[in-house]
């Protein structure tokens, strides 16, 4: 395979799984019903609908009832945090530095409209440190939110320990398992977290369709104004297709997971040391910590991160890069900076992101052509 196209970026996202492609077909094309529509049509989109939500709540261990349709991840987290705000006006809200920015953006909402932000830092490695959630927590947060994976370097937090503290203080725990969902067991009747974010596009599913978990008894405003969809907390026509295809995605990618997930542990294994061997200065972030199987994040000093994207994708390979590319100037990402990286190294950081579709012939293929990408970029540089 010369240069076939190689994509190494299923954080960013999956292709579509063939079970969501076929659970949603039917709502595309004859079952086309509004599911709030009490006759036939209605009632057929609206079993569908009630289907998929049960569905997907046998998969992370929650009641139908608990689980909210959304437009996106970014929707549910935006829900989450202002939501919650909005029940306790003037009260913190507390996120970790390294949360996504659906998150990040809701928190600085929040405090624009008067709740003040606190910024849990991480370690090393991008783990959250526990002394400061029991510090914060003294503060009655209206909502505490620090995510099941992140995105970037695939850090798993103790979302366990957190939730429980935050249980026996009484503050709402959120957090987003938009990277963790078919990855790592996330199941709600495991860890008492409050609201958790999900999003179809990251497991196989199809884009513009998340889920907000909302445990049973967790007080939350709306964001949005209509119908009474979704227990009045996510007004607006369901997507039905969505949700099913949703659904399917979540539950195939979960009846794979434990295979899937020591397979492809074990191919990114392999890519990381032998890139640190046959590249010198590689760094592996987060190397420390407990991590999704899925993603390397590698900081390749003195190298251009955008000719090194650029330069990979010539070759066929998609990856991102951790640096976000903002008013013309490129910046080192929020988690690496909050991780403490330095700029020399958390700049030159590329992402490879592992999924379902990653073969060993692709891996030796990035194996061969990395180690000359990357000579020849810093030979630019
Ligand atoms: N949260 C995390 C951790 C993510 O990685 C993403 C997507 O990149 C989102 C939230 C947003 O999800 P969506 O793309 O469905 O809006």
């Amino acid at each position: 395979m010369s240069n076939a196209s190689i994509y190494l970026d299923h954080a960013a996202s999956t292709p579509l799984r063939p079970e969501a492609r076929e659970a949603m077909l039917p709502f595309l094309e004859g079952h086309f019903g509004n599911p709030s529509s009490i006759r036939r049509f209605g009632r057929e989109a609206r079993a569908a609908l009630e289907e998929a939500r049960a569905r997907l709540a046998r998969v992370i261990g929650a009641a139908p009832a608990e689980v909210l349709f959304t437009r996106a991840g970014t929707e549910a987290d935006n829900l989450a945090v202002l939501g919650r705000a909005r029940t306790q006006p003037g009260a913190p809200v507390a996120v970790s530095a390294v949360e996504h920015k659906a998150v990040l953006a809701s928190a600085h909402a929040a405090e624009e409209a008067g709740s003040p932000l606190v910024l849990l830092p991480v370690d090393g490695d991008g783990v959250i440190r526990l002394d400061s959630v029991d510090a914060v927590l003294g503060q009655r947060p209206a909502v505490l939110s620090v995510m099941w994976a992140n995105n970037e370097v695939g850090t798993l937090q103790p979302v366990g320990e957190i939730a429980a503290r935050c249980r026996a203080a009484g503050v709402a725990f959120h957090s987003d398992a938009v990277q963790a969902l078919g990855k790592v067991p996330v199941r709600v009747d495991q860890v008492a977290a409050d609201l958790v974010a999900f999003s179809a596009h990251k497991v196989g599913g199809p884009k513009g369709v998340g889920a907000l978990y909302v445990r049973r008894g967790t007080r939350l405003h709306p964001l949005l104004f209509g119908g009474g969809q979704e227990r009045g907390m996510r007004p607006g026509t369901e997507d039905v297709a969505g949700a099913a295809g949703f659904a399917a995605a979540a539950e195939g990618a979960e009846a794979e997971r434990e295979t899937a997930m020591t397979r492809i542990g074990a191919l990114r294994g392999r890519l990381e040391a032998r890139l640190r061997a046959a590249v010198p200065g590689v760094v592996v972030n987060a190397a420390g910590a407990p991590r999704l199987p899925t993603i390397g994040n590698l900081s390749v000093p003195g190298a251009d991160p955008e000719a090194l994207l650029m330069g990979l994708d010539l070759e066929g390979i998609a990856v991102s890069s951790g640096s976000a590319c903002s008013s013309g100037a490129v910046e080192p990402s929020h988690v690496l900076t909050a991780m403490g990286i330095p700029a020399a190294l958390a700049g030159p950081s590329i992402r490879f992101s592992l999924g379902w579709t990653t073969t060993d012939a692709e891996i030796d293929r990035v194996l061969e052509v990395f180690p000359r990408v990357a000579e020849r970029v810093r030979g630019l540089a």
